[in-house]
């Protein structure tokens, strides 16, 4: 069984994504780590964001292979693992662009449809699963939140990890939640144009996570699954 869970930038769908693999025991494919993976690597190599071509050869070149478990993604560059370095706000900030890069998009999306192929059942998370990487997939769904509601998840996680500043002002070390809100609102402007027409074609089922608990949108998530399987094999 493939399922396919799409949405914007901190919809909360990674969680979700999460949740719902572990209470299938489905193994779960996080591919937004792998345009952070490219991303890391591209920064890393200090490839201009403005070159398309440079950007396309970086990332085409290193090898990359992705482990998937049923609660997480781990992405190994050149033989190193770099999943827990995915998710700062430099790789958040620069990702977008890369992932508008055609090379880029194609080689993902090949990868991503032959760990579909070697894995056979999956959850599946990003903002194409259900359009284009995996149209024929049992169950679809799009996660939305408002963006007020995603910004402020995303600052929490990045205090947990010690990053954000304790108040809400700009002017000591660390990122603010100002800074999140942007973050979130400038990926939305780029991710829309290039997603708002799939992010919703041939979705069987919208969430909104704005006011649900992680237990209530996977709870939410596993009946909707349930209901769809059961009437299909019906
Ligand atoms: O889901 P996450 O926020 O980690 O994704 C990071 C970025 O990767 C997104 O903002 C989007 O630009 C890109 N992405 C994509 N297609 C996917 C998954 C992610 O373009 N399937």
């Amino acid at each position: 069984m493939v399922i396919t869970i799409d949405g914007s930038a901190g919809s909360g769908k990674s969680t979700a994504a999460r949740g719902l693999a572990a209470r299938l025991g489905l193994p779960y494919l996080d591919t937004g780590a792998m345009y952070r993976a490219l991303t890391a690597a591209a920064i890393q190599a200090g490839t201009s964001l403005d070159d398309q071509d440079a950007l396309a050869e970086v990332t085409q070149s290193i090898p990359m292979a992705v482990t998937c478990e049923t609660d997480a993604t781990r992405i190994t560059l050149a033989g190193e693992d770099v999943t827990d370095q995915l998710r700062t706000l430099e790789v958040s900030q620069a990702v977008s662009r890369i992932a508008s890069v055609p090379a880029v998009r194609s080689r993902l999306i090949d990868m991503q449809r032959e760990i579909g192929r070697q894995l056979g059942d999956l959850v599946t998370e990003g903002r194409d699963q259900g359009s284009v990487v995996f149209p024929e997939a049992d169950v679809k769904f799009l996660i939305v939140a408002d963006a007020e509601a995603r910004a402020r998840r995303r600052y929490e996680e990045l205090c947990n990890e010690g990053r954000g500043n304790a108040g809400e002002g700009n002017e000591v070390e660390g990122v603010s939640f100002s800074e999140v809100l942007k973050n979130v609102q400038d990926r939305d402007a780029i991710d829309a144009r290039q997603w708002a027409p799939l992010l919703a074609s041939g979705v069987a089922v919208h969430v909104d996570t704005t006011g649900l608990s992680v237990e209530e949108v996977i709870d939410t998530l596993v009946t909707h699954v349930r209901r769809i399987t059961h009437t299909a094999g019906a």
